[in-house]
């Protein structure tokens, strides 16, 4: 018996790793084992294609893919193949971006998500890039689709959730395609970030609310308040950011799973 118990306690976890983490490179046999049995959480990395100072188009797209990537195993999840497109908005008319409309962002994502469900994920979760109307959407139609197909939602914005991160670490305010950023990108992929283009690059801070609206807006790095976040290039900084966005962001999503756990609620 004791040995037995020994014997199942050491085996699990390692009969719970799948072949991969990553949805895709799954086959449906796997899937089939591993959803709902195994495996209840799924992380969707949604982004848009937008000019972001010295840091890559795709940058949307390529922080939360690695942040999912990161925060998979610490939450026995599965990472949902990344949606690249998005609801870029007032920075569109920079060279190599464009916006989805919402119409056919919401069909899209709504169907996604209504896919997701239907797979047998328990935990939908949103690992999102890109605010604004992009934001909007997501908020609505996760609510949609988990009261719909009773199943619990989160969509989490990684730079507004670890605003308190980006002040520990810098010591200042981020920005859209500031320090913060460019930082989380140069943590996972510095040939991503030309810092030799960055005389070339204006800088306008954010306007208050109601103040003025310009298309296109000025800049491609957008300073959440004026005179901070101004990229600068530390590697150390950028990978220490990484890590603690990635902690605080899995903690958001294990708090949440447990207290649904706890009220039992879609089990
Ligand atoms: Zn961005």
């Amino acid at each position: 018996m004791r040995l037995d118990g020994v014997f199942l306690c050491a085996c699990l976890p390692l009969a719970a790793q799948p072949p991969s983490r990553d949805l895709a490179d799954l086959n449906w046999m796997e899937v089939r084992e591993l959803v709902p049995a195994k495996i209840q959480t799924v992380l969707l990395p949604t982004g848009t294609l937008e000019a972001h100072g010295v840091i890559n188009n795709g940058a949307d797209a390529t922080a939360p893919l690695a942040l999912a990537r990161a925060m998979a195993p610490k939450l026995n999840a599965l990472v949902a193949p990344v949606v690249p497109y998005g609801v870029t908005g007032s920075l569109d008319a920079f060279a190599g971006g464009f916006t989805i409309g919402e119409a056919a962002y919401r069909a899209y994502l709504g169907d996604v998500l209504a896919g997701l469900a239907r797979i047998g994920f328990r935990n939908l979760i949103v690992v999102n890039g890109h605010g604004g109307p992009q934001t909007a959407i997501l908020n609505e139609l996760a609510e949609k689709t988990g009261r719909e197909h009773r199943v619990r939602t989160l969509v989490a914005n990684w730079w507004a959730h670890c605003s308190d991160v980006t002040l520990k670490v810098f010591g200042e305010d981020g920005g859209h395609a500031g320090w913060n950023e460019t930082a989380f990108i140069q943590a996972i992929d510095p040939k991503l970030v030309r810092r030799e283009r960055l005389s070339a690059v204006t800088e306008t801070p954010r306007q208050a609310e109601g103040a003025w609206s310009a298309y296109p807006f000025p800049s491609p790095i957008i300073l959440y308040q004026p005179g901070q976040g101004h990229p600068r290039f530390d590697q150390a900084k950028a990978d220490v950011y990484f890590k603690a966005v990635v902690e605080k962001m899995t903690a958001l999503v294990a708090d949440s799973i447990d207290k649904w756990d706890q009220a039992g609620i879609f089990k």
